[in-house]
């Protein structure tokens, strides 16, 4: 996709259509629940992003309960957050989810802000989750997008298969020009576009069949035409440093007390040069901290 200005917008047949749609078959989440607290969709806000629902409900379930709120979670150490993120991947959400929560207590007596731009300059909020936050927790229709959300536009508005690889600021405009102009419409249009693209408009094969925008939707009334642009590849995972990483952080979230350094080379023994980049790297990021006696450990 070119950045030109939208060719279309999403119109009032098409939001009706996919609220009707959400109202029916959108998930029952926790998260979604009317008494959900900010925090807690903040904290799902952030889990969700790269980690499918089914991985991060448990998790989610887990860190509620042991921190209720902002404060509590600030009270505990960086390295019990990264312990507790489990395996949801990407683990410097944990330190930056624990970060926002000392600045929350710091600047925002604990709470979640309700302000945007308050939001936006918590440690590790980008664009998408400070959107994200004010409209599904304070109900502030700001314009949410996620790759869900792009490629149902790409699909149902744009006429073309993928979504650009980057976000653009022409998918942003037409994006927000595609909201519906009625604020709990619009908040509600957030969530259910989203939905739409999780479980019936997926990346690889997506259910035109059971779809309620399929008579809408430029790419399927244009009969489908083929991507143009580079083949789309997923993100390899085997021997690559994210791995290694991974496992390193692993061992020390299993370890109650700081780990040698040759326990650390048995999780990857046959490429010294890559272990020894990766534990850098993690000291580096503030994930791993070295102890006395040449040990390392989660940061206290
Ligand atoms: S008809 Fe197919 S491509 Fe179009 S929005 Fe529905 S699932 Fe996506």
């Amino acid at each position: 996709m070119s950045d030109l200005p939208p060719t279309g917008v999403a119109s009032a047949v098409l939001h009706s259509a996919v609220l009707e749609w959400y109202a029916q078959h959108g998930r029952d989440l926790p998260w979604r629940d009317p008494e959900c607290t900010p925090w807690g969709i903040y904290l799902s806000e952030v889990m969700s992003q790269q980690t499918p629902v089914a991985r991060v409900l448990p998790v989610w379930e887990r860190w509620l309960e042991r921190w209720p709120t902002p404060a509590a979670l600030a009270a505990d150490s960086p390295g019990e957050a990264v312990r507790m993120w489990d395996r949801l991947g990407y683990p410097r959400r944990a330190l930056r989810l624990w970060e926002s929560a000392r600045a929350m207590v710091e600047r925002h007596d604990g709470q979640v802000p309700r302000d945007h731009e308050d939001l936006l300059a918590l440690p590790g909020v980008g664009t998408y989750t400070a959107a994200a936050v004010a409209s599904f927790a304070f109900q502030d229709p700001r314009t949410v997008v996620d790759t869900n959300v792009r490629r149902v536009l790409a699909r149902t508005v744009s006429g073309t298969q993928h979504a650009a690889p980057a976000l653009t600021a022409a998918e942003m405009r037409l994006a927000t020009a595609s909201m519906p102009p009625d604020r709990d419409r619009a908040n509600l249009w957030n969530a259910a576009s989203m939905e739409l693209g999780a479980l019936v408009c997926t990346a690889r094969t997506p259910r035109c069949g059971e779809c309620p925008v399929a008579h809408l939707c430029a790419w399927q009334l244009a009969g489908r035409p083929a991507h143009e642009g580079p083949v789309r590849r997923g993100q390899a995972w085997h021997g690559t440093d994210r791995q290694v990483r991974g496992r390193i952080v692993q061992l020390l979230r299993e370890s109650p007390d700081p780990v040698s350094r040759s326990d650390i080379t048995a999780v990857w023994p046959d490429d010294e040069s890559k272990l020894e980049r990766c534990l850098a790297a993690l000291v580096d990021d503030g994930l791993v901290e070295p102890r006395d006696s040449g040990r390392f450990a989660l940061p206290s």
